[in-house]
């Protein structure tokens, strides 16, 4: 079910994707990285090899933003945790997946990448993870090197927006709130 879906992943660094959304990219047919670092030259190219080792990746972008076109009920954006996660831009990625799911009902995945979220899990097959992971950020080595977490486990968590989701229930009926208060939510609740 979840692989028929286009799979964005936002990666505020080159090398997010792989530690976050490992399982995602070996198990999903049709993935779109974007990266919002501004990164060296050599940095770049290594994010490039990406596509040696997934060939369900279709494109790697290189974007401060969301292409508005990427946003819509058939793709799965995947973002860093905007709260467990500690680098602030991370969070402000996480942050932005937050607003995404809030406003526009966009299917918002978060992910972990510092493995302290609660919903973490061990992987079936680190070897391999870190495997990829030094063929393909040699530069970055050091950091999962002395810190197994990094390729040991993963995470991922979806929020259920359900505002939005009592909007689109109701599509077909009379009455289509604006604005769906928390007082027409409890209302609802009872009423079903
Ligand atoms: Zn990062």
């Amino acid at each position: 079910m979840i692989s028929k879906r286009k799979h964005i992943i936002i990666a505020p660094h080159a090398d997010d994707e792989i530690i976050g959304c490992y399982d995602i990219l070996r198990s999903t047919e049709d993935v779109i990285v974007i990266y919002n670092e501004d990164m060296t030259k050599k940095r770049k190219n290594e994010t490039k090899r990406l596509t040696e080792f997934f060939s369900n990746v279709k494109a790697q972008l290189f974007l401060h933003q969301i292409p508005q076109h990427l946003i819509n009920e058939d793709t799965i954006i995947h973002c860093p945790d905007p709260i467990y996660e500690l680098h602030p831009l991370h969070r402000l990625q996480g942050n932005i997946g937050e607003q995404l799911l809030r406003y526009t009902g966009a299917n918002v995945m978060f992910y972990s990448t510092n493995m302290n979220a609660p919903y973490i899990y061990e992987i079936d097959n680190p070897n391999e993870k870190e495997k990829v992971l030094n063929n393909i950020y040699y530069s970055q080595k050091q950091l999962w090197k002395y810190d197994h977490k990094y390729f040991l486990f993963e995470g991922h968590c979806q929020w259920i927006n359900k505002n939005y989701f009592i909007k689109q229930n109701k599509k077909d009926k009379k009455e289509i709130p604006n604005k769906v208060s928390s007082e027409i939510i409890v209302k609802d609740e009872k009423g079903e």
